[in-house]
């Protein structure tokens, strides 16, 4: 049983090669930014709530994405499996996350940091040109990144199950890392 968390900076890789994982494996890639930005496309509730802080490229307040990721791992296809691609996101959600985890029985098998340079992130989040990769979202993005997100590196490497891979190489590269935790 394959159960990933995915961490690491805006523009590390984790969307890719989630994607390319979850074809393997055929599990369910969670991506809190790919849920919300639907919510925001459809005008839900959760995406009136969460847009401004996305477009501002701040953390929509975490009950929104906590509860989202509840509902989500109770579905049937998390039964197998699954890539979480976004969450946790700071150390409340990891702590949420934990306990989350333990209750419903489904313990990760690895935690795994995307390290890519801070300049290599830039170039690829500007190339990609989603609605909130202008160059000034993209470094508030950062900016969040490093205070709130990259604290979990320790969080998890206290933890074991912990891995860290080289993002600064071709994708499939890194898919070939990846497969070595299968
Ligand atoms: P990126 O590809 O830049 O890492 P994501 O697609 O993961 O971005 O997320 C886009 C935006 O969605 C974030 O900037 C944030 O506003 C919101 N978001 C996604 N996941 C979370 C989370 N776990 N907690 C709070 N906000 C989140």
């Amino acid at each position: 049983m394959a159960r990933f968390i995915f961490l690491g900076a805006p523009g590390a890789g984790k969307g890719t090669q989630a994607k390319i994982l979850t074809d393997l494996l055929r599990i369910p890639h969670i991506s809190t930014g790919d849920i919300l930005r639907a919510s925001v496309a459809e005008k839900t509730a959760l995406g009136l709530k969460a847009q401004a802080y996305m477009d501002r490229g701040d953390l929509v307040p975490d009950q929104l994405v906590i509860d989202l990721i509840r509902e989500r791992l109770e579905q049937p296809d998390a039964q197998l499996g699954w890539i979480l691609d976004g969450f946790p996101r700071n150390v409340a959600q990891a702590e949420f996350l934990d306990n989350l985890l333990s209750d419903i029985e489904q313990p990760y098998s690895y935690t795994v940091n995307f390290e890519v340079p801070d300049e290599v992130l830039v170039a690829r989040l500007l190339g990609r040109g989603r609605k909130d990769d202008t160059e000034s979202v993209i470094r508030h993005r950062l900016k969040v990144y490093r205070e709130q997100t990259a604290p979990l590196i320790d969080f998890y490497r206290s933890q074991q199950k912990f891995v860290s891979i080289n993002g600064d190489v071709l994708p499939e590269d890194v898919t070939v890392e990846l497969k070595k935790l299968v």
